[in-house]
């Protein structure tokens, strides 16, 4: 830890295995019990991998509110260092006491792409786009299947001719179809990205049982899901993340909140998202949740560095010059590395999660 740091930038970290054991130390020095729910793989360091829960308050309350962290993997930075930074704040914690409210801080939903930095999981699925009845018909993408080969190109770098196509998908039918067709999730590559799957992910198992355990009994159930890579650097976007029906409450919670499926959001419109489980595995209680989007760098950076980061990953002969390369882009279109940036992170998503105790 660099001692000059603020207290604000010591509490995010530089790798998952810095970040996992600064969470598990924090908790600790608070007083609060960890449970982990172990990823049968292992980190690049051969460190364990793990969704970790750490509960503040009672199991009976009829109040939980979940912050999570590291749906998409290298996301994870962001997420972790918030969670850090509020179990450090004991005026938060007494107003979550205060307001019998237990907070399940779910650190690492997706470890091993945490880890390893990436924004899939290990089944180079999108975490967010894997909640499917695997068993039905799952949702076609006809943009991703028309424009695959230029969006995760045989070589990287793209040739122009790469690029042009995309471009030119975006003239024909708008800006937001591109993003769409790229980041909407899609189930005909299992070797593209936004790539849904087409069996349940190992996060989202553990998830469900995060789900039962932690909230089988609450009345009422919040959740911050913490992102970045969408919108201007710095500011903390609140996206619904649950069914239509829920969003008067959400904004009577929190204010202004955007939507993909009405136009007002920087994310374009998804299929399987994981708000789905949460009817399925706590019916009792009545669910509110948003995820927060932080916006790092320009949306076509992010898509670049994620369309750099795919083809590495189907191309493991890559150079280290290349791969350093590679991963060193992705992290800084997910990760605002400075000061200003964190700083902004925490008093939005501190902000957020106080807006919950009061509503
Ligand atoms: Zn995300």
């Amino acid at each position: 830890m660099n001692v000059t740091a603020s207290p604000i930038a010591s509490a995010f970290s530089a790798t998952y295995r810095e970040a996992r054991a600064k969470f598990l130390a924090t908790a600790s020095a608070a007083g609060l019990q960890a449970t982990s729910i172990l990823h049968p793989l292992q980190g690049p360091e051969g460190e364990e991998l793990a969704l970790d829960l750490v509960r503040d308050g009672p199991p009976e309350a009829e109040r939980v509110l979940i912050l999570s962290s590291a749906c998409h993997g290298v996301e994870g930075f962001c997420g972790s260092g918030v969670q850090v930074t509020l179990l450090q704040d004991a005026a938060w914690r007494a107003e979550c006491a205060r307001t019998g409210t237990a907070v399940v801080y779910a650190h690492g939903l997706n470890p091993w792409g945490f880890a390893w930095l990436r924004r899939m999981t290990n089944e180079n699925v999108d975490l967010n786009r894997n909640f499917h009845d695997f068993g039905g018909p799952l949702p076609e993408n006809a943009g991703y299947a028309q424009l695959a080969e230029h969006i995760v190109p045989a070589q990287w770098p793209q040739a122009e001719s790469d690029r042009e196509m995309l471009e030119a998908y975006a003239r024909a039918n708008g800006p937001m179809a591109l993003q769409q067709a790229i980041t909407g999730g899609q189930h005909s590559h299992p070797q593209g990205l936004f790539f849904g799957g087409n069996a349940p992910t190992w996060s989202q198992g553990a998830m469900r049982r995060m789900l039962r355990e932690q909230a089988g009994r609450c009345k009422t159930l919040g959740w911050i899901d913490f992102h970045t890579g969408l919108g201007p650097r710095g500011h903390g976007e609140r996206i619904l993340a649950g069914p239509p029906e829920t969003g008067p409450r959400a904004r009577h919670i929190w204010g202004h909140m955007t939507s993909p499926d009405d136009g007002t959001s920087t994310s374009a419109p998804l299929t399987g998202n994981l708000w789905v489980m949460v009817a399925q595995e706590v019916p009792q209680a009545e669910y509110t949740g948003m995820a927060l989007e932080y916006g790092v760098v320009p949306l076509q950076q992010t898509l670049d560095a994620l369309r750099g980061d795919q083809w590495l990953h189907n191309h493991p002969e890559a150079s280290q010059e290349q791969r350093a390369r590679i991963k060193r882009e992705l992290l800084d279109a997910f990760y605002g590395d400075d000061d200003a940036w964190k700083t902004a992170i925490v008093e939005q998503g501190r902000e957020a999660a106080m807006a919950y105790l009061r509503a």
